[in-house]
């Protein structure tokens, strides 16, 4: 399935690798020119290093445990029932359903078909 929320954040995880990697590579040739003696510039890139991968790290972090607590939303159904023999119809939810409303004809008996209730169907596997 695919929606807006997944193209978003595999963005942000593109995004936040892209700055992990930047900052490990600043901070390495900071490390190697320090090597070469003490220079400002290099122990400046080293902060600067650290406090990318820091901030890539959390937030890729964040972005997976929002990852992780994002739940399939439950299917919701509508049971339809008509009020002359009594067929009875299930289908998915439909927006401006409400319980009561009238949705048309019987298939059957061509008599009016009420909502009777509506329900929602969590898929319950793999719980933790
Ligand atoms: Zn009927």
């Amino acid at each position: 399935m695919e929606s807006r929320f997944n193209w978003y954040s595999q963005l942000m995880v593109v995004f936040g690798i892209f700055v992990l990697v930047y900052s490990a590579y600043m901070v390495l040739s900071a490390l190697i020119s320090l090597q070469g003696g003490h220079s400002e510039e290099a122990y400046y890139s080293l902060m600067l290093g650290s406090i990318g991968i820091a901030l890539a790290s959390s937030s890729l972090l964040l972005m997976r445990r929002r990852a992780l607590q994002l739940k399939p939303p439950p299917e919701v159904f509508t049971v339809i029932k008509c009020l002359k023999c009594g067929f009875r119809l299930v289908r998915h939810f439909q927006a401006g359903d409400y319980v009561n409303s009238e949705v048309g004809q019987c298939q059957q008996c061509s008599g009016r078909m009420l909502i009777t209730s509506i329900y929602a169907e969590s898929e319950g596997r793999g719980g933790t």
